[in-house]
């Protein structure tokens, strides 16, 4: 069943496609009268058809469907370079996480700001919505705008509930593995995760992720690449018990 995303709200009847929603459904060679799921991010599908040329769907019905995580997950990430995090954001919304932070650190290779920031968020968004059309998720993971991560961090409200947890190359100390860290976890209790970008993260910003909350979990004793910590750390919670 092809799935389609149209911005929210949705209410029963026929709404009018969205340009980016017309070149998607000729990309699927869709047409009037062919049958597809509509979701609008917020929670839930809708069976619908297509009609008027394909330029409008018919809403039939409502199916509260759900595809969470049984604990919120949010990723707050030194943003890798290039393709890396198109890779990040397609897969974090594939594993469930819940919003990304891309965060610029002291270390990372990619140097966002002002316009050129938040066309790479919209980007993102857009990244986001086709991994969600294509994995069945119904809700969409909130891409929060491009911050320095030590203006991110001195933002960040003290740890009410959530688990923080800094991922943490294997040559740092006092590291707990994610067994042990992931043992002491509350059923559905809401996890942060931030993770270093390519050149890892400055001791300033250790000091500072310390300072917030942040335990340093280690996922092993091999260095991963920007990208694969946080996915690692989110397909292993995905894959604990509620
Ligand atoms: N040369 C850098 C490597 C950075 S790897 C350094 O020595 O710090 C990019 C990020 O992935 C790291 O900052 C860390 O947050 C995360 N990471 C890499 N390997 C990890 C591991 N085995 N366990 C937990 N996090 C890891």
């Amino acid at each position: 069943m092809h799935r389609l995303y149209l911005p929210p709200p949705l209410t029963a009847g026929r709404v009018e496609l969205t340009p980016q929603a017309q070149r998607h459904v000729r990309a699927l060679r869709l047409r009037a009268g062919d049958s597809l799921q509509v979701f609008d991010g917020s929670g839930g599908q809708w069976s619908a058809r297509l009609c008027d040329g394909a330029q409008q769907v018919e809403l039939l019905g409502f199916e509260p469907v759900e595809r969470e995580l049984e604990r919120a997950v949010e990723l707050a990430v030194g943003m890798p370079a290039n393709e890396r995090m198109d890779w990040l954001v397609e897969k974090a919304g594939e594993l469930g996480a819940a919003g990304i932070s891309p965060l610029v650190s002291a270390r990372g290779v990619l140097r966002l700001q002002g316009e050129r920031a938040e066309r790479r968020c919209a980007h993102w968004r857009g990244v986001a919505i086709a991994a969600c059309e294509q994995c069945g998720r119904n809700r969409l993971p909130e891409i929060r705008p491009v911050r320095s991560l030590k203006a991110w961090l001195q933002a960040l409200p003290p740890a009410a509930g959530d688990a923080r947890c800094l991922l943490a190359v294997p040559a740092h100390m006092g590291a707990r593995t994610f067994a042990q860290w992931a043992r002491a976890l509350a059923p559905r209790q809401p996890v942060l995760a931030l993770s270093g970008p390519e050149g890892g993260l400055d001791d300033e910003e250790v000091a500072l992720a310390l300072h917030a909350g942040f335990e340093p979990v280690s996922l092993g004793p091999r260095i991963l690449r920007a990208e694969t910590a946080p996915l690692a750390l989110l397909a292993a919670l995905a894959a604990l018990p509620a």
